[in-house]
């Protein structure tokens, strides 16, 4: 069941150009928390904008209580957010999201993220390699100006490839490509993917042609995030044109089997 906390932010930092790291006391949350899981953020206490924001878990200390997001500032909320300082009481919701990402069948994982859709997949290859996992992370940005979390992301995968589309860093290309040129060699059990649509699209196709198990985590415009105002609808895979079926992200995601959705 969702909760309604004021947490306390205790650690603040811009990790890249607007994009910040919030580390906030949240143990009701923290301890009830999955990988994949999201919270819904309300940034002010003026009466604009009245909608919360919704915002994946990044990490989850769970001997401390700590909860932490990452979020780049995009518009009118996520600014404000970026304007509270340590010792703030931050308004949020959670954990949101019946649809988290599952691993207990899977020994050898991939995860796959881009740009700021990297985040809810740290959590999730932080405990599976705590089980013991094989995880092997791939990671694109557009230029070197927007990498970020590579330690971090490197302590939790056994092998952690870096792209990005200019070559300005590290491999030059597309991350999904390198994920496929090793799989020619080792085969995963079951790929997470977070990041932009054309991103999604293209690994739902190879996985889905392959026959391989792919989970993918959306990040659509959303509002209550509760499934009452059912406005982050996603048309299901095989919903008949004539009459669409539609999944809600807040509620059946954010997480879907690769097979379920169109996107
Ligand atoms: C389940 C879920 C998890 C998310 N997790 C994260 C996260 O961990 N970190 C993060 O930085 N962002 C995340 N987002 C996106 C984040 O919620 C939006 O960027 C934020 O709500 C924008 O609010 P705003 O008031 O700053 O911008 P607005 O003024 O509402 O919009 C500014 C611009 O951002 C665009 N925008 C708004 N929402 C989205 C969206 N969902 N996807 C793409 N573009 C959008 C608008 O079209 C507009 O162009 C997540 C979204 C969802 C649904």
């Amino acid at each position: 069941m969702p909760k309604q906390l004021l947490a306390q932010l205790v650690q603040k930092e811009e990790i890249i150009k607007n994009v910040y790291k919030f580390s906030i006391k949240a143990d009701e949350i923290v301890q009830i928390s999955k990988p994949g899981n999201f919270i819904e953020i309300r940034v002010t206490d003026q009466a604009e904008p009245f909608l919360r924001r919704p915002i994946s878990i990044y990490n989850l200390d769970k001997q401390n209580g700590i909860l932490e997001f990452i979020f780049q500032v995009k518009g009118k909320g996520t600014s404000l957010l970026s304007r509270k300082q340590i010792g703030d009481k931050i308004d949020i919701v959670g954990p949101l999201g019946f649809g988290t990402f599952k691993t207990d069948k899977y020994k050898k994982l991939a995860i796959i993220g881009g740009g700021i859709g990297i985040f809810p997949l740290y959590q999730l290859a932080k405990e599976a390699k705590n089980e013991e996992k094989q995880v092997n992370g791939y990671l694109g940005f557009r230029n070197k100006d927007f990498v970020m979390l590579e330690k971090e992301f490197k302590n939790v995968t056994n092998n952690l490839t870096i792209t990005t589309d200019d070559g300005s860093y590290k491999n030059k290309g597309f991350a999904i490509d390198y994920l496929i040129k090793d799989m020619e060699k080792e085969k995963y059990d079951c790929i997470y993917a977070c990041g932009p649509i054309p991103m999604l699209k293209a690994i739902q196709k190879y996985a889905n042609e392959n026959n391989i198990e792919c989970q993918i985590s959306l990040e659509e415009k959303m509002a209550c995030g509760l499934g009452v105002c059912l406005g982050c609808a996603v048309k299901t895979a095989k919903s008949p044109k004539e009459k669409p079926e539609y999944f809600h992200v807040c509620k059946g995601g954010p997480v879907f089997n690769s097979k379920d959705v169109e996107i």
